[in-house]
């Protein structure tokens, strides 16, 4: 039998390196790996340990060997917490405590005091000579108490496992597990129980350890797929400019990644609350921060997020979000909190507030501009269609209305009246009170005439102290009317002057014509029909100049 155990050595041997060769070795393949050296251990020991017969040497092999066996319990249950996704739960603190029962099984093991763990009796059958004291049930115990974890973690976790692949990597564990179990128990039997029935060593755990390896070999096999998705997700974690932390249902902290560790010092299997955040974050924005994340302890399904002001090196203004994490059944397994740098944002942000607002102070000011512009282009339309002295239209703008409307007068037969008006013996009040006196005569007698016209007449200066006056929709009759009424309002019009001389009162004289008829070929040059009505109108003027002044001389066109 002892070519069964090394032949078993070297099935482990070749599957040790099957595993080395078969591409990417991560984190569970390195553990595994410690597992297959502990079966290797066994193996090559108890091989070893019959290939003397020195009483030292074999106690000395075998102790080798049962310490291997001692790292077995171990060394599985890591593994198994490995593959069942549950690293967090392994924890420098946490990992003396959880390999104390090991340890004191290797340390018996090692000692051997007085020989209570094993003894060599030359004196019986080689067979027998392998004596077992009372502390080699320590290990057994302790082999005992890890696999029965072990068995429970992943009982209880392919029950909640959703994932096929995962239930089946988990299912695989089981089988290679309840191999080396059953062949564990039955080497216990046969090899240390009952060896005198059976009178024959046979290596049933070397066996049980060749076939769980080969077992666990394919799961690792399987999981490597699973493992790189792993692998890849802290990578992708790792790299993005966001700090994240993942916690469990019970807000153990699970996962942290680089931009939180460089920060913030988080343990991963710790219980998370938010004092854990520390210096970097200000009493209050940790009181923020409290409030928020017991809010959405409260609403656990619910998605949160608010933004807090951080001091690292500077301020910086991150803002917190905080998901849930569901798994297929919808059920909550933990929560993500994510932490986003958005200071730049913000300055950005803040420095196109900053310039809308100076753009609207510089539209406010166009406007305010354009506002100016405006009322001096009105002024200077109107200055360009009034008489600067008097305030009533200029002879430029009375023409160029005129000819619009003698057209449309013509066309629709609308009777309309022109006075042509002078003042008169003018010379000699501005001989006799000078030019300024002169020109509030002039502004007065406008006033005056104004002040007896209707609004839709248009009262122009034509020149020097000659005034015109269109007067649309009037008739002879009316236009007469109005005549008479104007030369009485000027004669009655007392101009005092500023001198404090006596009033001044000025007569004017008009030529009045009104156009009541019509000919069609008026219409063929209304410029020159304009020109007659005015040459008519100053020839009645000069009439009644001629006919000695202060009076009205009318005549009929046509
Ligand atoms: P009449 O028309 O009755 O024949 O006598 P007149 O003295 O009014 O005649 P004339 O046309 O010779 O004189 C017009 C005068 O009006 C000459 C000019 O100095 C004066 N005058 C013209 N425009 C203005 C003005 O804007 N202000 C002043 N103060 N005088 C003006
Ligand atoms: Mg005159
Ligand atoms: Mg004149």
């Amino acid at each position: 039998m002892i070519w069964l155990d090394f032949s078993m050595f070297l099935v482990l041997f070749g599957l040790f390196f099957y595993v080395f060769a078969s591409g990417t070795v991560t984190v569970l393949h390195r553990i595994y790996l410690f597992l297959h050296t502990v079966f290797m251990v066994w193996t090559l020991f108890q091989f070893v340990s019959q290939t003397t017969t020195s009483t030292l040497y074999r106690i000395f092999y075998l102790s080798i060997s049962y310490t291997g066996l001692s790292l077995l319990g171990i060394g599985w249950f890591i593994f198994i917490v490995f593959l069942t996704g549950q690293s967090y739960v392994i924890r420098k603190s946490r990992l003396f405590i959880i390999a104390l029962p090991a340890l004191i099984s290797v340390a018996v093991v090692i000692l051997n005091p007085g020989g209570m763990f094993l003894q060599i009796n030359e004196e019986l059958s080689p067979l027998k000579q392998l004596q077992h004291g009372p502390l080699y049930w320590i290990m057994i115990i302790q082999l005992i108490l890890y696999v029965t974890v072990s068995f429970i973690i992943m009982f209880h976790k392919i029950r909640g496992e959703n994932s096929e692949r995962q239930r089946t990597l988990i299912k695989t564990a089981i089988n290679g597990m309840f191999v080396l179990v059953l062949f564990a128990v039955s080497d216990l039997l046969v090899n240390v129980l009952i060896i005198e029935k059976f009178e024959r060593y046979i290596p049933l755990i070397s066996i049980g350890m060749a076939l769980a390896a080969s077992y666990l070999v394919h799961a690792i096999k399987r999981n490597k797929v699973l493992d790189i998705i792993q692998t890849v997700q802290r990578d992708v974690m790792n790299t993005m400019s966001m700090g994240v932390i993942v916690l469990d249902e019970n807000d153990t902290i699970i996962e942290v990644n680089k931009v939180i560790k460089s920060i913030i010092r988080l343990r991963i299997g710790d219980q998370f609350n938010p004092a854990l955040l520390g210096p970097p974050f200000k009493k209050e924005a940790l009181k923020e921060f409290a409030i928020f994340f017991e809010a959405q302890r409260k609403q656990p399904l619910d998605r949160g997020e608010i933004e807090i002001a951080v001091h690292f090196d500077k301020y910086r203004h991150v803002i917190v979000q905080s998901a849930p994490i569901l798994n297929n059944k919808k059920t909550l397994v933990g929560r993500v909190l994510t932490f986003q740098d958005v200071t730049e944002l913000r300055l950005l942000v803040q420095e196109t507030n900053t310039q809308n607002e100076q753009l609207q102070d510089r539209n406010r000011d166009l406007l305010i501009m354009q506002d100016e512009l405006f009322q001096a282009n009105k002024k200077l339309e109107h200055m360009a269609i009034t008489d600067g002295l008097t305030g009533c239209f200029n002879r430029r703008y009375l023409l160029h209305q005129l000819e619009q409307e003698v057209v449309s007068n013509i066309r629709y037969g609308i009777p309309f009246s022109i006075f042509l008006f002078d003042l008169d013996h003018f010379k000699s009040i501005n001989d006799q009170y000078g030019h300024l006196v002169g020109d509030e005569v002039l502004c007065s007698t406008v006033a005056a005439v104004r002040n007896t016209l209707r609004f839709t007449d248009i009262l122009a200066r034509y020149g020097g102290e000659e005034f015109t006056v269109y007067l649309p929709h009037t008739n002879r009759e009316q236009a007469d009317l109005i005549a008479e009424q104007l030369m009485e309002a000027v004669e009655h019009n007392q101009v005092i002057t500023g001198n404090g001389d006596q009033p001044i009162s000025v007569t004017i004289s008009m030529g009045v014509i009104s156009i009541e008829h019509f000919e069609p070929s008026d219409l063929a040059d209304p410029k020159a029909f304009l020109r007659e009505l005015l040459a008519q109108a100053d020839a009645a003027l000069y009439e009644a100049k001629y006919n000695g002044r202060n009076r009205i001389v009318k005549r009929k066109l046509a």
